[in-house]
């Protein structure tokens, strides 16, 4: 595992669900990359950072990219791009999930803010596709970014990321 991402470990019962704050640039960012789920049908419409579940046995940054891989459909690297993998808000777990109610809690979620090094390929015109997991895939300005219905995991990351932009 990464030097950096050994702390990562779910703090509650749920998946480990690593998440990319993508900015346009990490010195005067203006927009962030915001993806809207295309199901289940009850998150349906709603947005979440790109990312998604860590495989068992797999490293927090390599789920990262291959999610980045899978949900932008574009050449990613996470390289030297990437700032300090430190989370930046570990959300509590949902009402009922604290007081031994063991049914599925929010997902233990990590956001990364980052700089994703996008090549283009064919055909892609330069802009983010959608995978099969989402609606959308697109640029939001930052002062619009908390008007969007997003999944409530997001949400204290989002506010960290923001109060940093
Ligand atoms: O994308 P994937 O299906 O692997 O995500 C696993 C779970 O984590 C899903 O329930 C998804 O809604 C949630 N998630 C989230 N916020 C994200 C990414 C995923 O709440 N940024």
């Amino acid at each position: 595992m990464h030097e950096r991402t050994r702390h990562l470990e779910p703090q509650v019962p749920g998946p480990l669900v690593v998440a990319a704050a993508v900015l346009d640039s990490l010195d005067a960012p203006r927009s962030l990359l915001c993806a809207a789920r295309a199901y289940p049908v009850e998150h349906a419409g709603q947005y979440e950072l790109p990312g998604g579940k860590v495989e068992p046995g797999e490293a927090p940054l390599s789920a990262l990219a291959r999610e980045l891989d899978e949900e932008l459909s574009m050449g990613v690297r996470i390289g030297p791009e990437v700032e300090p993998p430190a989370p930046l808000a570990v959300p509590a777990p949902r009402d009922g999930a604290a007081s031994g109610d063991t049914a599925p809690a929010w997902p233990v979620l990590h956001g990364f803010r980052m700089r994703v090094w996008m090549t283009e390929p064919a055909g892609t015109g330069g802009r983010p596709r959608p995978g099969g997991s989402h609606e959308q895939v697109r640029w939001v300005p930052l002062d619009s970014v908390l008007d969007l219905p997003w999944l409530p995991a997001d949400r204290p990351i989002l506010e960290a990321v923001l109060s940093r932009a």
